[in-house]
């Protein structure tokens, strides 16, 4: 079988050199078996159903993907996050490079088999990390200099070295350097670090090699209209498989994530991948989905899991509230979970209480079920035209207010 696969991804392989849609394929060296199909749009919003293929399988999309920080979505096996429904996973760049060393993952096989997760990977920039976890970052034009925070230890990355891990790791889905400004920022600052970001992705994209992951890139531009435009703009006449938006889900409000979502996907390419990064809460996700985002990835299911915050199909619970100290139901009786299927609030919160691992195990699980079921829920609803109908069921059992108006639009 296995055999069977891989034979027929080399031959995918030879004929995909296509890489989706670009003006510019000349500039794109053949990637791995990367391609997005899209197979359904729906007619009320710009969301679309679709796959995204590479070497080690594929992912439907809307997708959620789980963060593996260090190399692993904590606490969780492999063969558990695929009982749950994973299909891809994120994993960091930053973490990687600086513990154990890229170097050393690569030497021991890959991310794959060093983590034994055979699924796709997307590895982020590290961009991220650097900015918000490194001290004492210097930027300049040929790239960023940091100290870990794991040791004071002094790094220099730039554009092409961060290709360079990615493509060490064997990831699926790599990720340029960019900056990702803090909120708020002034417009003196975003301008010349969205235009740096630019730049940098170009360099990025020059220093592709064959048989090199699929190489997406991020838009910046803060909460400015003209530089979003502008990011999207450039970057699109660079070329790339896949077009991320990154610098969001940083303390603005939502309202001014949503706009800068309406004016940024418009401008991407309609048939490569788009990728919101760090959203979000399953709300953020349907409305970023009605406005043609492909897939997303965040720390709040598995992190909100190990502080005993747990999504139920009725709104959030913290399972160490007193109310549920002999509270014999499950975390949510219309879910079907294995941590649903056998244990009981009263018996979560204690391991809460008590600080057991089994609890930051046994909420992860069924936190990350919440959130695949729901993506497999809103990809029903996408083949069944009726979005924007589940949008409403959702907010409404969830007793929200949202705090925007719905994105829904028209397709014209
Ligand atoms: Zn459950």
């Amino acid at each position: 079988m296995v055999q069977g696969r891989q034979a027929c991804l080399v031959s995918e392989k030879i004929r995909l050199f296509t890489v989706t849609n670009h003006r510019h394929e000349s500039r794109i060296c053949e990637v791995m078996a990367f391609r997005f199909e899209i197979i359904k749009k729906d007619s009320s919003s710009q969301a679309r159903l679709g796959r995204v293929n590479t070497d080690h399988g594929s992912f439907s999309t809307p997708a959620f993907l789980p963060v593996g920080t260090q190399g692993s979505v904590k606490s969780l096996t492999p063969e558990e996050l695929v009982e749950i429904g994973v299909e891809a996973i994120l994993g960091n760049t930053y973490h990687l490079y600086l513990r154990p060393g890229h170097e050393t993952i690569g030497r021991l096989g890959g991310l794959h088999i060093f983590t034994h997760w055979e699924k796709p990977i997307l590895t982020d920039s590290g961009g991220f990390q650097i900015f918000s976890l490194g001290s004492l970052r210097k930027i300049s034009e040929e790239g960023v200099t940091f100290q870990s925070h794991l040791d004071g230890s002094s790094h220099f990355l730039t554009p092409e070295k961060v290709v360079e891990i990615q493509r060490v790791l064997g990831t699926d889905i790599a990720m340029v350097l960019d900056e990702c400004v803090p909120y708020p920022s002034p417009y003196e600052y975003v301008k010349p670090s969205m235009e740096r970001t630019s730049r940098w992705a170009s360099r990025s994209l020059q220093s592709r090699r064959e048989n090199d992951p699929a190489l997406f890139a991020i838009v910046q531009g803060g909460v400015h209209r003209d530089l979003r435009e502008e990011s999207a703009r450039a970057l699109v006449e660079m070329g790339f498989q896949g077009y991320a938006i990154g610098g969001l889900s940083v303390g603005e409000p939502k309202s001014m994530m949503m706009d800068v979502l309406k004016w940024t996907t418009p401008l991407l390419p309609k048939d490569a991948p788009r990728y919101l990064m760090g959203v979000g809460t399953p709300e953020d996700m349907i409305n970023a989905v009605s406005l043609g985002i492909d897939f997303f990835d965040c720390v709040l299911p598995t992190r909100n899991a190990r502080n005993g915050t747990l999504f139920t199909s009725s709104g959030k619970i913290s399972i160490k509230q007193a109310r549920y100290a002999e509270d014999g139901r499950p975390i949510d009786e219309t879910c079907a979970c294995y941590t649903c299927r056998h244990y009981s609030r009263a018996y979560l919160r204690h391991l809460y209480l008590a600080k057991e691992i089994l609890s930051s195990r046994l909420n992860t699980i069924h936190n990350l079920y919440y959130y695949m079921n729901l993506l497999v829920k809103m990809r029903e609803a996408i083949r069944e035209g009726r979005l924007l109908e589940f949008y409403q069921s959702h907010t409404s059992s969830q007793g929200l207010e949202t705090e925007c108006s719905p994105p829904f639009q028209s397709n014209g």
